[in-house]
């Protein structure tokens, strides 16, 4: 008998045994969806690359039981099952896909999973794994409240980006958005529910943050709030030299120790190779208001790096004192002189940036194109040397797409999760954002970029950057060990305890289905 055949009498026992709804094309209350269009629609992700592993059946849940009655059947079943949960699928690599199992649909599930409750007295909001980041801060300003540490988009899930990390301009100061929760419900492989904490089930509260869904299914995240800032201070200014460039972010991020008014809120950066709006997209920034002529900037390298930094401020905080902060903070830096661009925007606006980006590249017909994304840690030692060999040598003159680059402080990250990141107390995020496009006399294709990709990794293999992947992949158990390196042993150990029967989130290719 086929596995495909095996899984699908696994799943009808499930929907016989366990009573988990069945959908039909024109049934509304559904939950386990057999549906072509729902098994097309998480066959594919953001990556838009050449992974497509369709599952069986597809999973509304409409609570954590619904997933934890889901993972125990493929965990007690004979022949078992893989199953993966998906937030927004917006990986690169198929890291969300089950492979003739059940992918469980965490965001814009039609199970209707339980709404946000914020806590305004104890500063914490309590969401589904599933909810949009976008739609917990709307939640959170009801109370005047925010989360502390964001990724750069806000339509990703919750349980999605911690199961990675969770990164923006805010890390060096706040630490990644794992370092920002409190408290998650998980559905082990194993099919069990179990709430863990840093004193609660430790073991399984840490081999979450950043398990990249190998341990469990995170059905409710409890995050760290603040109050919600109103507007923010958003500067970029420009560099043509790359050590005068890393060494003012190093220095802002080293001030991550002092009074908010001594410090910037957000730090991030990035290189300017060519221009184009694949290119700039997060760029829109400069123009219409406020145009920046690259050519006219003078470079011996024909690459420029441009600093991006912001302070948050309050309605009650006093213009004067802001203005003062900022002024004293910039007379520290080595930017050219003429270079600074600066805006002032409502605090949403500013974390919502990224969307008003994709809208205009979906108008464009721009978005929905293969993305073969590279993401690197790259250690402070020999970012230098990366610049040299990367962005000077294998990029040429065309990236088609932004290349963000910024520092963050290693002691903002707990050691116990499962995330791995370089052995120094400072390292950098390069993230060579790509679109692939067909069209154009230089068609950079996603051959020749995944190409360009691989030759990045050759360099810095050849050349011991000390690189880790972030939002990693690998194809291989070996690659992965060589990735988590010391951390290996913990990482076998923790799936042996909490997924052993290898079912979650096969889609990595980090342990091989035991069925
Ligand atoms: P999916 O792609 O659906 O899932 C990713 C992995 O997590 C899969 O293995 C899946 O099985 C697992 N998973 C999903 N939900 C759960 C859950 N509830 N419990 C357990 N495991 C789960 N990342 C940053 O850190 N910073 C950024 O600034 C940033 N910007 C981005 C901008 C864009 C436009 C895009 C497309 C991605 C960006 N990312 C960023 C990457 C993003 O964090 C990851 O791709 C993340 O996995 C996306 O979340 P998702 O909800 O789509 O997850």
């Amino acid at each position: 008998m086929s596995p495909k055949f095996l899984m699908l009498s696994a799943i009808c026992r499930l929907i016989a045994t366990v009573g988990l709804t069945l959908i039909t094309p024109n049934e509304t209350e559904v939950q386990l969806s057999f549906n072509r269009t729902d098994i097309q629609s998480v066959s594919l992700d953001f990556g838009k690359t050449t992974v497509h592993s369709p599952p069986a059946a597809v999973l509304h849940p409409s609570s954590a039981a619904d997933v934890a009655r889901l993972v125990k059947l493929a965990y007690e079943s004979p022949q078992g099952f893989a199953v993966s949960a998906r937030g927004r699928g917006h990986s690169i690599n198929g890291q969300s896909q089950a492979a003739n199992g059940v992918v469980v649909q965490m965001s814009g599930s039609r199970g209707r999973p339980p709404l946000a409750v914020v806590s305004d007295k104890l500063m914490y909001v309590d969401v589904w794994g599933g909810e949009l980041w976008i739609d917990v801060l709307k939640s959170t300003l009801r109370y005047g409240l925010a989360p502390k540490s964001w990724t750069d988009y806000l339509y990703l899930s919750v349980g999605g980006t911690i199961s990675n990390a969770g990164i923006s301009g805010q890390a060096f100061n706040q630490g990644p958005q794992i370092s920002n929760v409190h408290e998650v419900d998980v559905v082990t492989g194993k099919g069990e529910l179990v709430t863990c904490a840093e004193d609660k089930n430790s073991e399984l509260f840490h081999a979450v943050m950043g398990g990249l869904g190998q341990f469990g299914i995170i059905t409710r995240a409890r995050i760290a709030l603040e109050p919600s800032p109103q507007r923010v201070r958003w500067i970029r200014v420009l560099y043509s030299n790359f050590s005068g460039f890393t060494h003012d972010q190093e220095y802002l991020i080293s001030l991550h120790g002092q009074p908010s008014s001594q410090k910037f809120d957000y730090v991030e950066g990035f290189v300017i190779v060519d221009e184009g709006l694949i290119n700039n997209w997060r760029s829109s920034f400069f123009s219409p208001s406020n145009p920046i002529n690259i050519s006219s900037v003078s470079s011996d390298s024909n690459v420029l790096y441009c600093l991006e930094i912001t302070k948050n401020y309050y309605h009650h905080s006093i213009p004067e004192s802001l203005d003062q902060e900022v002024e004293a903070l910039l007379k520290k830096l080595h930017y050219i002189p003429t270079s600074v661009f600066t805006t002032d925007v409502p605090y949403v606006d500013f974390l919502d940036r990224v969307h008003r980006a994709e809208l205009k590249l979906r108008s464009k017909g721009l978005w929905d194109v293969p993305h073969p994304w590279l993401n690197l840690f790259v250690p402070k030692s020999t970012i230098a040397q990366f610049d040299k060999g990367v962005f000077k040598g294998i990029l040429g003159n065309k990236t088609s797409g932004p290349i963000l680059i910024y520092p963050m402080n290693k002691n903002k990250w707990d050691e116990e999760t499962s995330v791995v990141t370089p052995d120094e107390d400072v390292f950098y995020l390069v993230a060579l954002l790509r679109s692939a496009l067909q069209d154009g006399e230089e068609a950079l294709t996603l051959e020749r970029l995944s190409d360009e990709n691989r030759q990045i990794l050759n360099f810095c293999k050849e050349q011991k950057i000390g690189i880790k992947q972030y939002l990693p992949h690998y194809t291989t158990q070996e690659e992965w060990m060589d990735h988590y390196g010391e951390k290996w042993p913990k990482i076998s150990k923790r799936k042996l305890e909490f997924d052993p029967r290898h079912i979650l989130a096969t889609g990595q290719r980090i342990f091989e289905p035991s069925f």
